[in-house]
């Protein structure tokens, strides 16, 4: 068997990556799995993962992994879109991904997220602030001059 290391799922030893998880990561053994402090997917009851956030796009998620990994924390991410009821509904949710943890890391979690989560929101301001300041100027360029 092989598994995925970011959402925990199995799978045969033919198949090479994950379907489910945004950017599909290549799979990797028991061993990998233990390495890395990930529970196998018959162990998950035994450690409880709780949800630290959720992420609406794969790119904060992805931001989100690196971060938790980088802090060791083990991390699995659910697709949200991939749940037995939402195959009724394909379609018409947009996706979403959902950032667990292990219940007693999640206080450790939880405030590495939250500066990530800034961060984004701050490069995201600034891109909207630089571009309205350009408006503002092409704007000025092209009114008439102010009257004396
Ligand atoms: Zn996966």
């Amino acid at each position: 068997m092989k598994y995925c290391a970011r959402c925990g799922s199995e799978y045969q030893d033919s198949v090479q990556d994950c379907a489910d998880c945004p950017g599909n990561p290549l799979l990797v053994s028991e061993a990998e799995m233990r390495a890395r402090g990930l529970p196998l997917p018959h162990e998950m009851d035994q450690r409880i993962f709780v949800r630290a956030a959720t992420a609406e796009d794969p790119f904060t998620a992805e931001a989100f992994v690196e971060v938790l990994q980088e802090a060791n924390i083990p991390v699995l991410v659910r697709a949200g879109r991939s749940g037995v009821v939402d195959k009724l509904t394909t379609g018409n949710l947009l996706p979403w991904w959902e950032i667990l943890v292990p219940e007693d890391l999640r206080a450790r979690a939880i405030p590495l997220l939250e500066h990530e989560r800034v961060q984004e929101l701050e490069t995201t301001d600034e891109a909207a602030l630089a571009a309205e300041e350009e408006e503002r100027e092409s704007e000025q360029a092209s009114a008439p001059p102010p009257a004396p």
